[in-house]
């Protein structure tokens, strides 16, 4: 029992043995830092920040960091500490050993002697750091005893170092690193000297590419931590070469290795210039020869866009000859070009058109325009120009080398478009029609396109209404009617409204006694535009537009209203009033038109008398014979105007009832021979009286005539020699 008892009394004392044994080995084994958890201080290591990649600044959490760094904080936490790195702000590493804020400094060789003149204490080497020259490229190194060499002044501890391995070298000191290889470039210096690991930082920089590194290193600076030798100052430097001891070199490499892999130097604006200037370069000029195209391209598009809408503005779509606006812009640029070259211009006309259109379709008359614009515009040169004015109008300008040559052209054309349907079977014959202007010095002067087209658009008017085809020429005298027509007729409302138009009196006498017993209504225009413009012109312009009625309307209402007035003022006058021959053939009903004036102004139809001329019974007889009978029903006397004038005044003389003849004097009297002239007129007062109807003689301006014809018998008259056509006011005062 005693020995099973004291057996497991032994066995357990074993034990406790042991496991005091494994904790007391554990605790010897167990790191500084573990053992000395008690003790755990700060420790303010000074650094420089400006040797990348061993001590610098982190851009992005502003931490100091780098090989040094990282190796510093392994040791420094082996042996204890919690360490604090701060950058130092002085000059030099000596002045900063004096600084008390900082417990130790990094780096240094070896123990110095602080600015202050204190002596230091220094640590076991934290790592070894290699320094290497660096060259530019093409250089060729003299033996290392002779070199120049270029460092930092930050390095100036080390150049001590240098001076013990190297007697004969020379070193310079710069405060920057451009400085360092500007000297260097400048050949002042033969190379430059840095820690190996500043270099793998310094040489990523673009604008030190030309440098290189030198193969070999020149030599290995101890690292090592230093502070004031003091008590305190050993005591630190004591606990961290404990540390130091502890940081393994796998440790050391591995650092290394991180930092110098890493690609740590930021460019600027300036490095990237350099170094990715020529791929900006050829970028730049990528983009400006892209915006160069596209510019190019885009005014390209522009003009085809302005192109095509000049085609739609001066082309015509379906012929893809000019339009009116295009044709004008050509022939002023053709005829100011060319102001040499004799010129006509054409204006064509498919008379039938209408019923091509009606009886084939409209696609069969676009097909004939087609067809028309391609014969036509097939002998054109650059001097000529070819357009479609409107629907079926054709406008052509020609220069005129020979005129036989155009006539010829002018043929064929009317010669094909006119076989166009009998060349596809089709039994209608298309109808042309062209008139044709000769342009003339003053066309060239005053380029005015329009006129042109409506100097040749007239001529073509008149084959219209004279039913023909073919060509005819332009005529000035019908050019001067036609624009007298559109002067007088788009403007008779607002002439009859602002009084512009007036009716005169021409008094009418008898000759026994003198005395003024009638007279004839005779209109007078004084025109804005045109000033004082003769019945004998813009009568026959209204006839022709179809506006003699307004204006007649007028002259007989006024007349009526006068004769109205002079029978208030106990004056019993009568008038004769001109009828025109458009009034006669469309409005039938003129005689009750009468009547009714008569009794709205309170006259007798006798003061009213009824002035037609033969015209009206060329146009048409029987309407002339129903009107004046139906005239002289009313009680109207009615008068054959300009009797002997014409070529059927005996005719109509034998058809129609007239009162009163007015025998026209001039027309008998202003060529010819006198004598002759007298027998007729003396046989036609006998004629007249003959036939129950009394005679006035208009015309008369001479005393002779005036004697001749009382002599003959015939004693009223009306013409110069006695009184000129006069103001309403004038004749008033003539007969009241
Ligand atoms: P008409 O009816 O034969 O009128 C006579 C024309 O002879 C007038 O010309 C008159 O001024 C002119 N005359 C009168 N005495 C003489 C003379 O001694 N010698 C000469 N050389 N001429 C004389 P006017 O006023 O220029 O009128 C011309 C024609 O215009 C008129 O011829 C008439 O047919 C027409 N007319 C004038 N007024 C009107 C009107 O209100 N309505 C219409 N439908 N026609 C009118
Ligand atoms: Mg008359
Ligand atoms: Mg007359």
């Amino acid at each position: 029992m005693f020995a099973i008892g004291e057996g497991k009394k032994s066995f357990a004392m074993i034990l406790t043995f042991l496991l005091v044994g494994v904790i007391v080995l554990s605790y010897i084994s167990l790191p500084v830092s573990a053992q000395s958890e008690e003790i755990i201080e700060n420790l303010v290591v000074g650094v420089p920040t400006d040797r990348c990649p061993v001590f610098y600044c982190d851009n992005d959490t502003g931490e100091i960091v780098g090989i040094g760094v990282d190796l510093m904080k392994d040791a420094a936490e082996q042996a204890g500490y919690k360490v604090t790195f701060k950058a130092i702000k002085e000059e030099t590493l000596k002045a900063a050993l004096d600084n008390t804020e900082y417990d130790v400094i990094l780096p240094l060789g070896s123990a110095i002697t602080s600015a202050n003149g204190q002596a230091t204490v220094v640590s076991d080497n934290l790592f070894k750091t290699p320094f290497t020259l660096v060259t530019l490229d093409n250089t060729k190194l003299p033996e290392l005893n002779k070199l120049r060499i270029g460092m930092l002044s930050s390095l100036a501890g080390g150049a001590e170092t240098i001076y013990q391995l190297y007697p004969g070298v020379e070193i310079s000191f710069f405060d920057t690193m451009d400085e360092a290889v500007k000297a260097l470039h400048a050949r002042k210096v033969d190379a430059l000297l840095h820690n190996s690991y500043v270099w793998s930082y310094v040489l990523q920089k673009p604008a030190y590419s030309s440098l290189i590194v030198q193969p070999s290193a020149m030599f290995s600076m101890d690292f090592k931590v230093g502070t004031i030798d003091n008590d305190k100052g050993r005591e630190v430097i004591e606990r961290l070469n404990n540390g130091i001891a502890s940081v393994m070199d796998t440790k050391r490499e591995a650092v290394v290795l991180d930092y110098t892999n890493r690609r740590l130097y930021k460019y600027d604006l300036k490095d990237y210039l350099l170094r990715y200037g020529p791929v900006i370069a050829v970028c730049l000029i990528f983009i400006l020869l892209m915006i160069f195209i596209f510019t190019l391209n885009s005014r390209n598009r522009h003009y085809e866009h302005v192109e095509k809408m000049r085609m739609l503005l001066d082309y015509d779509p379906l012929t893809g000859v000019l339009n009116v606006h295009g044709f004008r812009k050509k022939v002023e640029e053709i005829l100011r070009d060319n102001p040499d070259v004799r010129y006509a211009i054409s204006y064509n006309n498919i008379k039938n058109f209408k019923y091509i259109n009606d009886s084939y379709g409209m696609d069969a008359g676009d097909e004939l325009l087609c067809f028309w614009a391609e014969s036509a515009g097939r002998n054109l040169t650059e001097l000529d120009a070819i357009a479609r004015i409107e629907a079926d109008h054709f406008a052509i300008l020609r220069h005129l080398d020979d005129n036989e040559k155009l006539a010829n052209d002018v043929e064929r054309v009317i010669d094909e478009v006119s076989n166009y349907f009998d060349d596809r079977e089709n039994k209608i014959r298309v109808q042309m029609s062209a008139g044709v202007y000769a342009l003339t010095a003053a066309d060239h002067q005053d380029i005015n396109v329009d006129r042109m087209i409506d100097y040749a658009r007239l001529a073509e008017k008149r084959l219209q209404e004279n039913h023909k085809e073919g060509c005819e020429f332009y005529n000035p005298e019908q050019w001067k009617t036609g624009k007298l027509v559109a002067d007088v007729a788009g403007y008779l409302s607002e002439a009859l409204e602002n009084g512009e138009i007036q009716v005169w009196y021409q008094p009418q006498i008898d000759y026994d006694n003198n005395k003024i017993n009638g007279a004839e209504a005779l209109c007078r225009w004084n025109h804005a535009k045109l000033g004082w413009i003769s019945p004998g012109e813009f009568i026959p312009a209204l006839e022709e537009a179809g506006l003699i009625y307004e204006l007649d309307c007028f002259v007989w209402e006024t007349v009526c209203k006068d004769l109205h007035r002079w029978k208030e003022q106990g004056r019993h006058q009568s008038v004769s009033v001109n009828l025109s021959r458009a009034d006669i053939m469309h409005n039938s009903d003129i005689p009750d038109l009468f009547n009714e004036l008569i009794k709205k102004y309170e006259l007798s139809p006798s003061q009213l008398h009824v002035e037609i001329t033969e015209t009206a019974y060329v146009d048409n007889p029987n309407l002339l014979i129903t009107m004046t009978q139906k005239f002289r029903e009313y009680g109207f006397s009615v008068e054959m105007d300009d009797f002997g004038s014409g070529y059927s005044s005996l005719n109509m003389l034998k058809e129609v009832q007239v009162d009163r003849i007015k025998l026209d004097l001039h027309f008998l009297t202003e060529t010819g021979d006198q004598d002759k002239g007298q027998i007729i007129i003396r046989y036609m007062i006998q004629m007249a009286r003959d036939l129950g109807m009394s005679l006035i003689a208009e015309g008369v301006e001479t005393k002779e005539q005036a004697d001749f014809l009382q002599s003959c018998g015939c004693s009223e008259m009306q013409g110069y020699h006695f009184y000129k056509p006069m103001p309403v006011g004038d004749f008033e005062n003539k007969i009241l």
